[in-house]
Order: structure tokens, then sequence, then C-alpha cells
């Protein structure tokens, strides 16, 4: 049993209104326990398509998790559907309402019959106690294949999962290893990693696999190792993550889960230097991501929103020359914006950021998208023209990460 699907039940996710985070969630936890998990569907509160959705999974696969409709309102039908796919009838639990009466009291409040039919549960099925709230979780078995269903409310799912699904899961996997490890890439595209990795791609040992997940210019390559001899796996997949910095040393940024930010920070703290940001475009961007990182006051002194010329010339000693000749996103105005912050506030390193977001402001020689970034020490500036895309969101991340990422390798090559 190394593969299961996930059925996630409500008219709120197929309309919008509430993101599917369960299966995220669910997925991610089975994965760990070495069960792949096949397909995610979400399907709406009606008896039609909740029984169409688990004869199809059940024809796939051994395992299906199930999360909402569980409720004791009208348009709550996956208990009464479950019953009737598994053709038995409902009966009160007396244990579970024996705990939903507890709940009920001790809130001061009267049992009614919307609380009654919650412990009614269908005959055959195994609960799941729910020590979070009213409707517990259910376990079918039918001809060696197993259907959970749980409530919808995601801190419910979780402590049912936990206490329940996860072990039962884990018991069946026994003897399995599953290992994930991620490899950290900034400053390239998809395509062309995937071009530069194409070979170690191709002498990727059957029992380790290879993904690419891209989000904000980070992406993230994660390698997963299966197999029974768990040290045997865990050794091969450290092997890869060698081959890996042998292949692209110079866009990988760390391992896991680590961010820019964090990356940077650690640079910085372990050298025992300080960081300045004079910002533009980015509006205190590259300020905020680095304040995240708990300890930050260890590296960084603070930042100039150098929005207007006014505060580039008055605050930052841009000239104002400068501004009128170059414009104020140039190569040169970059260098003096860097320049100044680093005087201005005494750090060891600056940055400085100044381009066009847009979506207005952009001309056929500086598009929207044009930004200039520049990293400043007591060895000199390097400046950077990047054209990203026609999005200011997009604009406004990339140009904080890039500018991250360009101090990352300054800080390293000094
Ligand atoms: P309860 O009886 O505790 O209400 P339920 O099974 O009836 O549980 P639902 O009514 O379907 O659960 O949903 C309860 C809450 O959980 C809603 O706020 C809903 O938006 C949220 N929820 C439901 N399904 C998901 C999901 N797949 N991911 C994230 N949130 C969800």
């Amino acid at each position: 049993m190394n593969t299961a699907e996930i059925i996630t039940v409500g008219d709120e996710l197929l309309i919008g209104q509430t993101v599917d985070t369960n299966s995220a969630w669910m997925g991610m936890q089975l994965s760990m326990t070495g069960i792949r998990v096949n397909r995610i569907t979400s399907v709406s509160d009606r008896r039609e398509e909740i029984i169409n959705a688990l004869n199809e999974a059940l024809g796939r696969v051994q395992l299906v998790l199930m999360t909402g409709g569980l409720g004791p309102t009208s348009d709550d039908i996956t208990k009464e559907t479950l019953a009737e796919y598994f053709g038995t009838r409902l009966v009160t639990d007396p244990e579970v309402l024996a705990e939903i009466t507890d709940r009920i009291t001790r809130r001061n409040l009267e049992m009614n019959d919307n609380n009654r039919r919650q412990a009614l549960v269908p005959e055959c099925c195994r609960v799941l106690a729910n020590h979070g709230g009213t409707a517990p979780g259910m376990l079918f078995e039918k001809d060696g294949k197993l259907v959970i269903s749980m409530p919808g409310v995601p801190s419910e799912m979780k402590m049912i999962m936990q206490e329940h699904v996860l072990p039962m899961v884990s018991e069946m996997t026994r003897g399995r290893t599953i290992i994930h490890r991620n490899v950290m890439t900034y400053g390239t595209f998809e395509a062309k990693l995937a071009e530069r990795l194409e070979g170690f791609e191709k002498e990727l040992p059957a029992s380790v696999k290879l993904a690419y997940l891209p989000a904000h210019g980070v992406i993230k390559l994660r390698l997963t190792g299966t197999g029974d001899n768990g040290p045997e796996v865990r050794r091969t997949v450290e092997e890869q993550v060698v081959k890996l910095y042998g292949i692209i040393p110079d866009v990988i940024y760390g391992e896991d889960e680590v961010t820019l930010e964090e990356t940077v920070g650690k640079l910085l703290s372990v050298r025992n230097l300080t960081l300045a940001t004079a910002e533009s475009c980015t509006g205190g961007k590259i300020a905020s991501l680095i304040t995240s990182v708990p300890g930050s006051s260890g590296w960084f002194i603070g930042s100039v929103v150098a929005y207007s010329n006014s505060i580039k010339t008055g605050l930052l000693g841009v000239d104002p020359g400068t501004i009128r000749r170059y414009g104020a996103v140039s190569e040169e105005c970059v260098r003096e914006m860097a320049e100044g912050v680093l005087r201005l506030s005494g750090a060891e390193y600056a940055i400085a950021v100044t381009g066009i977001a847009g979506p207005d402001g952009g001309t056929p020689e500086k598009p929207v998208g044009t930004v200039w970034i520049a990293v400043a020490s007591e060895s000199g500036v390097i400046a950077e023209r990047h054209r990203f895309a026609d999005d200011r969101m997009i604009n406004i991340s990339r140009s904080a990460y890039t500018a991250l990422n360009m101090l990352r390798k300054q800080i390293i090559s000094s």
C-alpha cells in the first residue's frame, strides 16, 4: 500500500472561497511516511460526485483519505453518502455522544438535534476520535482497501491524522525509507537549469527522483530517494547532492528550506559584518526580508527608502546633476545611492536599488522591469542592470531577491 489518493469535499473549495490546504498538508505528511499521493480530487457536496470520486479513486489505489462535509448542517452529506456507499446504516456512537455532550455542556450550551446528529456514524466504520471538534473521523475497510473520512476544519483534520492515521500508515509502510533533500538555487531559469542538469538527470540512480520547484525566482531542486535499505537510500541521495554542487556551484545558495535572506544573514553574522540598504523601487522590501530573520539586529543597520529624487539627493547625497544627466534609473545613480547609504550608516556593505516597477513609467530605452542594483563595500561598488517582468509585484520581489543574491556572491568572493 504505497500509493494513496485524497478527496476533498466542499462547494467552497470549488468556488475559490476556501483554498484546499488540507490536501497539501496531507500530501506532505503521507510522502514523509513513504506513501506517494497519486491524485488529489476536489468535489462538490453532492452525493453522486462523492460516489463517483470514491469509485474512481478505489479503482486506482488502496488508500483514500477524505476531508469535509461531516458537519451537522443539511449541506454536509459525506457521512450519509459513505453509509450508503458501504451499504450500512447510521447508528449513534455512545462514546462520540458522550464526548459531544461534554463539549457542549462545558460551554454552558444545550444539546440540540444537530449536536446529537453529529454522534451518528455508519455502523461498519471504526471511529477515530476527534478531540478538537464534534465530527469524528471514520475509517472504512472493504476488500483490503481503506477509506478514511475526516472533518474539513484543518486543525481537526491534523489532530486525527497525527493521532490515528499517520501512525497506522507508518505501520503499513514499515521498512520503507523515503528521504527528501532540497538544494536551493537562485539566479537562473528553470529551462537553463534543466539544460545544465541534463547529464546529471540521465545518470540519476533509479531510486532517486529530481523535481524542479520554482517560486519567486528561487528554484528548489528536490531529490527524493526511496528504498528498503535506509542508510543506503540516505547515502545515495547525499552523493547526488554533492554531485549537484560540482555541476552548478554558482547558483546554489543553500539547502533544505533555507531562504536567501537567512543565508545572507548567516554570512554577515559569522563574519561580523553589517549591512544597510537604499531602496527606491523596492520601497523597503529588502529591509523587510532581512528583518524577518531572527537576530537581524546583529547585522542590519537600517534602510533609506529613497523613493523621491529629493531623498536620493538630500539624504543619500546623489548628485542632482547625475539624475538630470542619466535619470534616477541609471548605473550612475544606483552607484551613488549605494555609496551614500554606506557613508551614512557606517555599515561594511550596502545595497541600492532603483528601477521601474510599472505598470507606468517605462520608455523604449528603459522599459518597465528595468532595475539597477548595486552592492557597495570599502573595496568598491558593483552594479548590474536587470530586466525583470511587466508585473509590478514580480519586479519588486525579483529586485529584492536579486539584490540579496548579489550581496551573497560579493561576500563569499571577498
Ligand atoms: P465540521 O463538522 O467541524 O464543521 P466539516 O467536515 O463539516 O467539519 P466543512 O464544513 O466541510 O467541515 O468545513 C469546515 C471548515 O473547514 C470551513 O471553514 C472550510 O472552509 C474549512 N475547510 C474545509 N475543507 C478544507 C480544505 N480542504 N482545506 C482547507 N480548509 C478546509
